[in-house]
């Protein structure tokens, strides 16, 4: 369950949590406004809006892959941001859309997209989208064209998870079919045999100033049949990833945000590096892990291609094997198998296997949605 602070607001229940002072903010602001809105990589402070989208090229999104999603692993892509389109036991769902140029008051303030969105809502061959997961409502995560984009195209089947106390924006503009959710909480999809369930973030909510932390934050666990789907939304490090893995762990595919961790002082409570990012992939027994949160706006607080170099070297540093833990190209359509051998293809795990294929067998027999992972994970 989420947490009220003193001042009746939600809060964040860990030491790790130090929320920003007005000194801080002006700090961040000001050191925003020494850098262009493009143009800042590693080695080059000038670089020219060719020379940045240069380094992030975009992959076309490959419509005939999504619209044949494979039934024994899940499909995803990362279209920019924490945007990203994933496809699970045939159903497929967007993390926080964000299609417009700038991520602001009414798109005219704040950070302007760089690169591409390859995603097109209007796309006669897009699939059908099921359903939609907002993190909060923070601008580059809850962006007003795209929501209306999609319910324009989807209309009042397109449903949407929240956190709490958010579906009262969404009731502004005239979408209904939104349900909410405290941490921990977890529904089924009605229309699958998904299950969707709102995670803990060490994060905050705002859009006006004065409405800091009225809305929940977090990250969503989305549960098929045989996978599960972790996004951690927008999120610093904090001990709660530990016990996700405890409840939740381990997860095929973690969706974690590895960007905009400077200046460090104001940073670190609300979105995590990519040391920790990796932290966040070791605690919650993440199978495999896409980066996203970096790359895709113009200002991140630093080179824009710095967050996935960094990565790079946390997960070598971490010895995780590669790949497990990657920055991926916008738009590229991967696929994550249902099982992943493992690398010592010893007698155990040929064992293993043998057992995990006669369960399935008698699971799909029985017709229930018992899964061999979860009788591994007790
Ligand atoms: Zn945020």
């Amino acid at each position: 369950m989420s947490v009220l602070g003193a001042d009746g607001k939600f809060t964040n229940p860990w030491p790790t949590w130090q929320p920003h002072t007005l000194g801080q903010l002006a700090k961040w602001w000001w050191a925003k406004e020494q850098h262009a809105w493009y143009g800042w990589l590693m080695g080059n402070e000038k670089a020219s809006y060719e020379q940045v989208t240069a380094q992030f090229p975009v992959a076309p999104l490959d419509l005939a892959a999504l619209g044949k999603p494979p039934s024994n692993a899940i499909q995803a892509s990362w279209i920019g941001h924490a945007t990203c389109l994933v496809q699970l036991d045939g159903c497929t769902f967007l993390t926080d859309p964000f299609f417009s140029q700038r991520a602001g008051p009414w798109n005219r303030l704040g950070p302007r997209r760089t690169v591409k969105c390859p995603l097109d809502v209007d796309d006669p061959q897009l699939p059908h989208i099921d359903f939609i997961v907002i993190s909060h409502n923070h601008y580059d995560h809850l962006d007003v064209p795209s929501v209306q984009r999609l319910h324009a195209r989807f209309g009042q089947h397109l449903r949407w998870y929240v956190p709490l106390k958010l579906a009262v924006w969404f009731e502004a503009l005239g979408i209904t079919n939104v349900q909410e959710l405290d941490w921990w909480q977890e529904v089924p999809h009605p229309a699958s045999s998904l299950t969707v369930i709102l995670t803990p973030a060490q994060h905050e909510s705002s859009r006006l100033g004065y409405d800091r932390r009225h809305s929940l934050w977090g990250g969503f666990c989305v549960r098929g049949k045989w996978q599960r789907v972790w996004f951690a939304g927008d999120t610093g490090y904090c001990p709660v990833f530990k016990e996700l893995g405890e409840h939740l762990g381990p997860v095929d595919l973690a969706l974690i945000p590895i960007g905009n961790y400077r200046p460090a002082s104001v940073m670190r409570p609300v979105h995590c590096g990519p040391s920790e990012a990796v932290q966040i992939h070791q605690d919650v027994k993440a199978k495999a892990s896409i980066a996203i949160h970096h790359g895709t706006l113009g200002w991140d607080g630093g080179p824009m291609d710095e967050p996935r170099h960094l990565l790079k070297e946390a997960a070598a540093a971490a010895q995780l094997p590669q790949d497990t833990f990657r920055s991926v190209q916008h738009g590229a359509v991967l696929q994550f198998p249902k099982h992943q051998l493992e690398s010592t293809n010893g007698m155990l795990s040929k064992y293993k296997r043998r057992v995990e294929l006669l369960l399935e067998a008698v699971s799909q027999w029985h017709g229930t949605m018992w899964a061999p992972e979860y009788f591994h994970a007790e």
